[in-house]
């Protein structure tokens, strides 16, 4: 059977902080690596978001989150239907928060959020920047390593879960030793770096999810060779923040 998946990147003109569209250029690779075929839409300002198996949404400043917050509220209930139907999403830090109840900046309107994640975020005084080590417990490899750098505080709630327990770093506010959030195949997440690329376990874990969505059933993935990418990703295991 040819495989085939869609991908989706919302916003890359205003949300790609610190190299997130990295996260991007690994899902293509690492399925074109396997033969995988692959559909991929840029999603910009006035464009439906629809039709996709995976969606990614990157980090940003403040001002460049307002505007898309309003651009996602606008299909908010086709957003959540989507959801519910199985897509895969990837946030992370600005387009992680958007994907929650709300974002309070600093100074500012509070931003209306799309509910994908029972989750909220208030900016707070201290920016949190510097090398994040976390540990989750459902990938076969159970650490996530990234960078973070916000101000926002991410509180969980209801049936949404972390996506992993802190070990070194801060993720979502500093105090409860999470990290990110998870809900459906929705996950959110703080750790720019790019994320992927240095975590090739969590890109394949969101490509099996995406094959599952499209073809109802789960699919193996074949084995890379991942020394690179792993060799990353142990060099940053509790690297020093
Ligand atoms: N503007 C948000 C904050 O400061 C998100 C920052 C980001 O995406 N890195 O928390």
């Amino acid at each position: 059977m040819n495989l085939k998946i869609s991908i989706a990147h919302l916003y890359p003109g205003l949300l790609n902080l610190y190299g997130d569209r990295g996260n991007i250029i690994t899902l293509l690779r690492r399925c074109e690596w396997r033969g995988i075929e692959t559909e991929f839409e840029e999603i910009n300002p006035g464009d439906k978001i629809y039709g996709h198996d995976l969606y990614f949404i990157g980090g940003g400043q403040d001002k460049q989150q307002v505007e898309v917050a309003s651009e996602l509220f606008r299909q908010k209930d086709n957003l959540t239907d989507q959801r519910d139907e199985g897509a895969v999403f990837l946030g992370i830090c600005g387009g992680y928060q958007l994907m929650g109840h709300y974002y309070q900046p600093f100074e500012g309107d509070r931003l209306n959020g799309i509910s994908l994640l029972d989750a909220y975020t208030v900016a707070g005084k201290k920016r949190f920047i510097g090398n994040v080590t976390a540990e989750t417990d459902f990938l076969t490899l159970k650490t996530l390593v990234g960078f973070e750098n916000h101000s926002g505080l991410t509180y969980l709630q209801g049936k949404t879960l972390p996506l992993a327990e802190i070990i070194t770093g801060n993720g979502n506010n500093g105090i409860d030793k999470t990290e990110g959030a998870r809900y459906k195949n929705v996950f959110g997440t703080y750790l720019h770096g790019s994320l992927l690329p240095k975590n090739p376990h969590f890109a394949d874990y969101l490509i099996e999810l995406a094959l599952e969505k499209r073809y109802g059933e789960k699919i193996e993935l074949k084995q890379l060779d991942d020394k690179l990418e792993l060799q990353t990703h142990y060099s940053l295991v509790n690297k020093a923040y």
